[in-house]
């Protein structure tokens, strides 16, 4: 550790260690305030003030350099705002996972080390050992805890992106243990000689320009997801939109073709829906049509495929669809609407049924588009035979 201290000059590595900090904030600062999606980013705005408050703290080291008489005052200002900027980043990291901001015990064993550590020092006297053992083990509490938030909370999609930031807190948390264990091998070190503050800002420096980037790559894996549930998903309903189905449907009945084996389509069109609307008002309509999509995703199972593909029209796909489980699954899910009672927000009670027209190709040649228009005009014949009907054609 003492050959890194002869190397680097305390003063830089803390002003680097500001900057850095800062440069990390306005980054923070300015995703939040010019992003759209940003803005329901919860922990950014934390996250930014954390880095801030990093920079400040760092800032605040450099000046008993330039103000010897208040030295032990402005190093006890400093690293107290550099525990304050550590409890800040767990804070805007569990604000970011959606959980509690600062766990209960974290904050009593937090702040009954900061008022130890004030103690000590109010009573002794300038002493680095105190500030080092106390600062340390506070951080390293909290960067723990950041750490452990990141690598078991986060959700899948940044999964991967949280690791790696957890990771890396870890290791400084290692280095925080470091620097206690050099002192408490050295007690009689003498303090105006630490080699390993120099050690921990080089760690620092390295660390916040891993970990920056770290957050950036968690918040772009978790824009990106945001975007391909938007582009995938019905607004209304939380079901696969009629893209989704397109896409499925499409390469669905390619790999049909190709194996020779049967595919099916149904198409569901809820009854005289518009008559729902009419006499109940759009806002119950809508309720209406989330039901019912909760009542078809409830009885379909994977691999088959549910989408809303028009105002009051669903699909499902069945890709592994014989003759008779199609038919099964089609008379089902009539079924289970038929007997569905929907209780609108209003309190009104409303009943509906489906038509649904399917479409069963058995290892015939067929295209995605013949097989849904041919599903489309079982499902008028469905109408036309009174509504609240399955019917279906089979193509060989
Ligand atoms: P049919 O049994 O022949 O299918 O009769 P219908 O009344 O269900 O069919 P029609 O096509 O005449 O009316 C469909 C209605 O669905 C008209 C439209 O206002 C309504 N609609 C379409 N999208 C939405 C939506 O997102 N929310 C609500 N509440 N209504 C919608
Ligand atoms: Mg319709
Ligand atoms: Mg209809």
């Amino acid at each position: 550790m003492e050959w890194i201290a002869h190397l680097a000059h305390a003063g830089t590595l803390l002003i680097v260690n500001s900057m850095l900090a800062a440069v990390s904030s306005a980054l923070f600062f300015a995703i939040r305030l010019t992003g759209r999606k940003a803005k329901h980013t919860d922990g950014l705005l934390l996250l930014g003030l954390s880095y801030a408050t990093f920079a400040a703290g760092f800032g605040a080291l450099v000046l008993p350099a330039g103000l010897p008489a208040h030295a032990t005052a402005l190093s006890l200002i400093g690293n107290l705002t550099i525990d304050a900027a550590t409890v800040l980043e767990l804070c805007a990291v569990n604000a970011y996972l959606r959980r509690p901001l600062i766990q209960p015990w974290i904050l009593v064993s937090v702040a009954l080390i900061g008022a130890a550590e004030i103690y000590c020092l109010h009573s002794g006297g300038e002493n680095l050992r105190v500030m080092v053992v106390f600062g340390c083990t506070l951080r390293g509490l909290l960067t723990v805890a950041t750490g452990m938030a990141l690598w078991r909370h986060a959700d899948p999609t940044a999964r991967t992106a949280a690791r790696f930031t957890a990771a890396f807190h870890f290791l400084w948390a290692l280095m925080l243990l470091l620097r206690i264990a050099w002192w408490s091998i050295h007690p009689l070190a003498d303090t105006s000689f630490d080699p390993t503050s120099k050690f921990g800002l080089l760690a620092r420096m390295v660390l916040t320009s891993i970990i920056t980037p770290g957050f950036l790559w968690m918040l772009a894996r978790k824009m990106n997801a945001e975007l391909i549930r938007h582009a995938s998903q019905d607004a209304l309903t939380g079901v696969a939109n009629r893209r989704v189905m397109w896409e499925k449907g499409e390469s669905a009945t390619q790999e049909a073709r190709g194996r020779h084996s049967p595919i099916a389509v149904l198409m569901i069109d809820v009854d005289n829906f518009k008559s729902i609307n009419d006499r109940l008002g759009h806002a119950t309509g809508d309720q209406v049509l989330v039901a019912i999509a909760d009542t078809l995703a409830r009885h379909i199972r994977s691999p088959d495929v549910l989408a809303r593909v028009g105002g009051e029209e669903f699909m499902v796909l069945i890709p592994q669809g014989e003759e008779s489980v199609v038919r099964d699954i089609a008379e089902r899910l009539r079924r289970m609407v038929e007997r569905q009672d929907i209780l609108a927000s209003s309190g009104t009670a409303v009943a509906c049924t489906v038509s649904i027209g399917y479409c069963i190709s058995g290892g015939a040649q067929i295209e995605w588009q013949k097989l849904v228009g041919i599903a489309d005009q079982a499902l008028y014949a469905a109408k036309r035979g009174g509504r609240n009907r399955v019917t279906g054609t089979i193509v060989a």
